[in-house]
């Protein structure tokens, strides 16, 4: 089974039509949440997304706060700012995708979280104290996040000792035991790697396969320029911060 694992695309149609292109044809999509937020094209992404076969997605923080569950004081000012323009841009089609959104999905051996396993919509798993309590959550073998928009593996081996993985692009993981797993940011790339990441992961063998692939992030940074959104949410796009 091919699975499409995508996450935290924050309105940024141009990086997502690349990251489909790239990845051709797969057997599912499972989304870790915030379609919306930062980008110029929140409805379109929120249809795109709606168009791919066997879709799965949970509700991430920004999706929540522009649907009204969740206190846009939590975020900071650029970030409200975009919260704002987005909460009046969103279609009434795109309101209810996003309101119907669950916080967690469990498909066979799979969590799907935008946050962690304890607090599925805002925790971030930033160090190893975050990620062991994760691990130990988590109730089936393997546990996909977003959030951080930082590709990750962790996993304890024989030893019970954590490892905390940066992963290599196009290589192959395949673990013993319990992962969790972080696909990294399509439409904002915060780990100094401009280009959308994604994954390809295969729930049957375990196997999860990070991707990169270029974008026109020139073209996406004028339509967040040409929407009066927050100019910084379209300088990092750039340099992936
Ligand atoms: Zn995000």
């Amino acid at each position: 089974m091919r699975v499409l694992v995508l996450s935290d695309i924050h309105a940024n149609l141009t990086a997502l039509e690349a990251v489909l292109a790239d990845a051709g044809s797969v057997d599912a999509v499972w989304c870790l949440g915030d379609l919306v937020g930062y980008g110029a094209q929140p409805n379109e992404v929120v249809a795109r997304m709606q168009s791919l076969p066997n879709l799965t997605c949970v509700l991430g923080n920004h999706d929540a706060a522009a649907v009204g569950k969740m206190e846009q004081d939590t975020f900071n000012n650029e970030a409200r700012t975009s919260l704002i323009w987005t909460k009046t841009t969103i279609t009434r089609d795109t309101r209810k995708f996003l309101n119907n959104l669950n916080e967690k999905e469990i498909l066979g051996n799979t969590t799907l979280v935008h946050g962690s396993p304890r607090h599925p919509v805002w925790e971030y798993i930033m160090e190893p104290y975050t990620a062991r309590l994760a691990l130990e959550t988590l109730t089936t073998r393997y546990g996909i996040t977003g959030h951080t928009h930082q590709p990750i593996v962790i996993y304890f081996d024989h030893k019970d000792e954590l490892h905390w993985e940066i992963p290599v692009v196009d290589q192959n993981y395949q673990l013993k035991g319990s992962v969790i797993f972080n696909p990294g940011s399509v439409g904002q790339p915060r780990d100094h790697d401009p280009r959308a990441a994604y994954a390809i992961f295969d729930p049957e063998t375990g196997i999860w396969q990070p991707k990169r692939v270029k974008y026109d992030i020139f073209y996406a940074q004028l339509l967040i320029q040409q929407s009066g959104l927050p100019l910084q949410h379209a300088v990092r796009l750039a340099e992936g911060w």
